[in-house]
């Protein structure tokens, strides 16, 4: 909607303000197209190790009680060499392949072939086709927005089979989860791959491919902006949705039930977790249309950071609370449950009015109110590829006029929530808010240098009205 907007707007005033305007080269406002030598030196250190990373975490819990310095300590005095670890662990099953590929089928089926039909009786969703922003080559894409309905019948059908038919034990996750990590690794790399691939032989927008020449940033970072298959599949939308965060909140479940299995009972902090990071998880598919305005869809190419992200770093990593509290069930007294329920509520709170405010602004075009006023913004313009000019604005009211990235903020307290949730005897459930104070931070960096070189002045005349980027008077 907002990009229709800014594109009618932008007709209304082209006789106006094309004239005299320069043509911009392409990628102005894209990602970088020259590859400096951190920016390289950290992609070849992600597609090195970020693997491990994940095997290394995964491990550590199945061999040794979720302790991260307990492994290091054997290999490093030699009480244990790194074949008797990988020895120990499990392998590739028939098992895990056939349960793996039948989850992406079901989760394909979902997206592709079941048109949205929440949207007709949920008041106040919005789903079925809904429009992408602008890209940089002034295109705007389509999108089946379907993921609420797909993660409805995925959980009935959890759900079915726990309680009515017992086709499987819901405890499946959980037993075949190292199985599972390696299913995930083979499609993480397929996809992205063939990414790679497609982006040089048969894109799906040409103007909109970015090359920079340099094989391991392309392969990292992506060529093609929005590469699908036919009309409907999307493979940033649905690689970024599912089948990842759909699984979150079954391998959550599964998580519980082998608590249950193993000690007669599922404890409040496993309760806790499986609560908020499902709110987190039910409002990413509720709002799935705005998230067609986020950063992931609207700015980043498609590559081995969002493929095999999405396929094994958020499920692996995003669910690392849950897999401890099954080696480690911490039962914390009424207090400390209702202080981190609280914290996580408030987070949550924080990052969806944040959210919300944007989007409402930009679907508005301004017209609407926040916190019950008019809301205040600064005028800005920028150009696509073939010169056209736009106009856009950035909302300086609200929960933005307190600091430019303040969903990010609510996002941080409601991570901090699930870890503490933990307790304090490891730091494994603690990576989790490290690991998204890192990426936040540098996502709010890396989108200010995008918006300046995108509105230029007027993202100056911006800053200076907000100052702070994630705590007023702090940062
Ligand atoms: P934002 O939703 O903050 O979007 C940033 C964009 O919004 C900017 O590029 C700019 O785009 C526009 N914008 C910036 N300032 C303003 C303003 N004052 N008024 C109007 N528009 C503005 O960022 P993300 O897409 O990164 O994040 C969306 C949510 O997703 C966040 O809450 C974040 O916490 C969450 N998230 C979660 C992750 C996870 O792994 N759990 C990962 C990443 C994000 P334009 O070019 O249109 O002007």
């Amino acid at each position: 909607m907002a990009a229709h907007q800014e594109k009618k707007l932008a007709q209304e005033r082209r006789n106006k303000s094309t004239q005299n305007v320069p043509q911009t080269s392409q990628g102005q406002w894209g990602r970088a197209w020259e590859v400096d030598w951190f920016s390289l030196a950290s992609i070849l250190f992600l597609l090195l190790f970020a693997p491990l990373i994940v095997y290394y975490f995964i491990m550590s819990c199945d061999q040794y009680q979720c302790s991260l310095t307990d492994p290091l300590m054997d290999l490093l005095t030699g009480r244990k060499h790194l074949s008797d670890i990988w020895n120990k662990t499990p392998m590739l099953t028939w098992r895990a392949a056939g349960i793996y590929s039948l989850w992406v089928t079901l989760q394909v089926v979902l997206y592709m072939f079941i048109p949205d039909f929440c949207h007709k009786f949920l008041p106040g969703y919005v789903g079925g086709v809904q429009e992408g922003a602008v890209t940089p080559a002034g295109v705007v894409n389509k999108y089946q927005i379907n993921g609420l309905q797909a993660w409805i019948i995925t959980h009935v059908l959890w759900f079915a089979n726990a309680y009515c038919f017992h086709f499987f034990s819901p405890t499946i996750i959980f037993d075949n989860w190292i199985p599972l990590l390696w299913c995930a690794n083979i499609l993480g790399y397929a996809v992205s791959t063939f990414a790679m691939i497609k982006g040089y032989l048969f894109p799906t927008n040409a103007k909109d491919c970015k090359f920079t020449g340099n094989f391991f940033y392309d392969y990292m970072m992506g060529i093609e902006f929005n590469p699908r298959i036919g009309k409907w599949f999307d493979f940033k939308l649905f690689f970024n949705g599912r089948p990842g965060i759909v699984a979150w909140t079954l391998i959550n479940l599964s998580y519980a039930a082998k608590q249950q299995e193993l000690y007669g009972q599922v404890t409040n902090s496993m309760i806790l977790v499986n609560v908020l990071q499902g709110i987190y998880v039910l409002d990413f598919f509720w709002n799935e249309a705005w998230y067609l305005k986020t950063i992931d869809i609207c700015h980043d190419h498609f590559g081995w950071y969002l493929g095999w992200g999405d396929c094994v770093w958020l499920p692996y990593l995003y669910t690392l609370q849950g897999l401890y509290l099954v080696y480690h069930p911490v039962q914390l007294c009424t207090a400390n449950a209702v202080g981190i329920l609280m914290l996580g509520l408030l987070g949550y709170y924080i990052f969806r009015v944040t959210n919300h405010q944007k989007d409402l602004f930009r679907r508005t075009n301004g017209n609407c109110r926040i916190w019950g006023k008019k809301p205040e913004y600064i005028e800005c313009s920028y150009m696509s590829v073939d010169g056209t000019k736009y106009y856009s604005k950035l909302m300086t009211s609200g929960f933005w006029g307190w600091a430019r990235h303040f969903n990010y903020t609510g996002d941080l307290m409601g991570s901090l929530a699930y870890c503490l949730a933990c307790g304090f005897e490891h730091i494994l459930p603690y990576f989790y808010i490290i690991y998204m104070t890192i990426l936040l931070t540098h996502r709010c960096i890396r989108d200010e240098h995008r918006c300046f070189s995108k509105y230029g002045k007027d993202w100056k005349r911006y800053t200076a009205a907000v100052p702070y980027r994630l705590l007023p008077g702090i940062f």
